[in-house]
């Protein structure tokens, strides 16, 4: 046998045990680099990965490997290393996911929306669950991340920096965490708000002369999740008071959990001070669900909602809504309340009709240049004066390149025409910038996550 069947053989074992969601998270882009003598090395993708499979997986890996072979095992050992450099195409699940119309014996009960009141007011919603939360590529990794919080909150990472565009499920997945640590223990305090709640609460606070009070809220705590915060950029009093907030947390190894729409250092006006500390930890992002993820969900939302539908339905929901899952659920609850009002069985046809009036044109059409323009100068913070500008420093050249490569690739527009909407520049300008900024994204990480963003953003803006 080569190691390669060797490990689609436990593979194939091991997806039948564990769930789906953590088969995914934990086994794609795995593979044996070396089996001699009872040894086995095993390429993982990350530091992430190595830790859990050492912890979680390491006892079911051995006896698998050793049922498939046949042969007792002396060692097995995990390395970090890209699957590509094994040479060999690993297919997982390449196969669809399954999203035949389940019985209705087989359907979970709906989960009552409840929300319960911790810490004078601030809710968890708990609807919110890890068992709901549907993983897939884009997702995996917070979720994961997220898992470990639950299993060693205050000292896996800490804090846990979560970030993604919106409706992507960030603050489901925060307050997953926060619903299963109080799962395994009814008495820890939660507190769950918004920057802007955070802010607030900062602000009357001192009004009040109730600084000490907000100080206790919010310092003697277990877990403190704070959605968006990217909104106190700009506020010093509230960075200062979370500055401090957060130091008291961390020393006492309790866990913050944090999301923004951005990474830390892409968020304008924040303190250095604060930047750096959200870096401590785990920094993980959320991105656009690909098709076999928003089917999932679409399939998911069905059966919370006991409304059915065939799979080609739901395939070309995901296939007409590609944003994101809030978009989704939207368009799959317009779907269900139409034919429920009209006493309808769904059909391929009314759910296009339905979806056309949804989405409108398709998105990249509408997008004008000036739009693409305004959103990278925001997203990057500058005015769009100084991209149109002569100034060739870096932070104004690099998102200028952004620009004009999104220009070619996301609208097609013609070089000259690209070199006219940045100020009248030469055609060859934007052919370099095109050229050098699609080189760049393929080495630079970084940059890759800003111009996904940034693509996120134009699309989102733009229904
Ligand atoms: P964000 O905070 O990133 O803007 P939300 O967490 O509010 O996004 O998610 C938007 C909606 O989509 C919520 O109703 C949430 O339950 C749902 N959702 C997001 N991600 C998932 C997922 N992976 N599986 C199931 N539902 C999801
Ligand atoms: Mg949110």
């Amino acid at each position: 046998m080569q190691n390669y069947e060797i490990w689609q053989a436990v593979l194939g074992e091991l997806e039948l045990s564990i769930s789906k969601a953590n088969f995914i998270t934990w086994f794609k882009n795995t593979g044996i680099i070396s089996y001699q003598e009872g040894m086995v090395v095993l390429c993982v993708p990350n530091a992430f990965t190595k830790a859990w499979m050492e912890k979680k997986y390491h006892h079911t890996i051995i006896t698998s490997l050793e049922r498939v072979t046949g042969k007792p095992l002396k060692r097995v050992e995990y390395k970090i290393e890209s699957l590509k450099n094994l040479a060999i195409e690993l297919v997982i699940t390449n196969k669809p996911l399954e999203v035949a119309l389940p019985s209705f014996a087989d359907l979970t009960p709906a989960v009552p929306v409840q929300l319960f009141n911790n810490n004078g007011g601030f809710t968890v919603n708990t609807k919110y669950r890890f068992e709901n939360f549907v993983v897939g590529k884009g997702n995996e990794l917070a979720y994961a991340a997220a898992q470990a919080v639950v299993n060693r909150p205050g000292t896996a990472y800490n804090p846990l920096f979560i970030y993604g565009g919106v409706g992507l499920g960030k603050t489901h997945l925060i307050q997953a965490v926060g619903n299963e640590l109080r799962k395994n223990n009814p008495d820890i305090s939660i507190l769950y708000v918004s920057a802007e709640k955070f802010s607030n609460d900062f602000i009357s606070s001192i009004r009040e002369k109730t600084v000490k009070d907000f100080q206790n809220r919010y310092r003697t705590i277990d877990l403190l999740l704070i959605d968006d915060i990217q909104f106190i950029a700009g506020k010093e009093g509230t960075q200062e008071s979370f500055f401090h907030t957060f130091n008291e947390l961390h020393q006492q190894n309790k866990q913050v959990i944090l999301t923004s729409d951005r990474p830390p250092k892409a968020i304008p006006a924040l303190e250095d001070r604060l930047k750096s500390r959200f870096e401590w930890g785990m920094i993980a992002d959320i991105a656009a669900p690909d098709f076999e993820t928003r089917v999932a969900i679409l399939d998911r939302k069905c059966q919370e909602k006991f409304f059915l539908l065939p799979v080609k339905i739901l395939e070309s929901i995901a296939t007409s809504v590609q944003s994101n899952i809030r978009e989704l659920e939207g368009a799959l609850n317009k779907i269900i309340v139409y034919h429920q009002l009209k006493n309808l069985p769904p059909s391929l046809e009314s759910v296009k009709m339905l979806l056309t009036s949804w989405a409108g044109t398709p998105v990249r059409q509408s997008l004008t240049p000036r739009q693409l323009l305004e959103t990278v100068s925001q997203f990057y913070s500058l005015n769009v004066e100084d991209i149109i500008s002569k100034n060739r420093e870096k932070k104004i050249s690099l998102p200028r390149q952004v620009i004009m490569f999104l220009m070619r690739e996301e609208l097609k527009m013609s070089y000259p025409a690209i070199g006219g909407e940045l100020g009248g520049r030469d055609h060859t300008t934007a052919m370099h910038a095109h050229e050098k900024i699609r080189r760049e994204l393929n080495n630079d990480l970084k940059l890759k996550q800003e111009v996904d963003l940034i693509k996120q953003r134009v699309y989102v803006n733009n229904l």
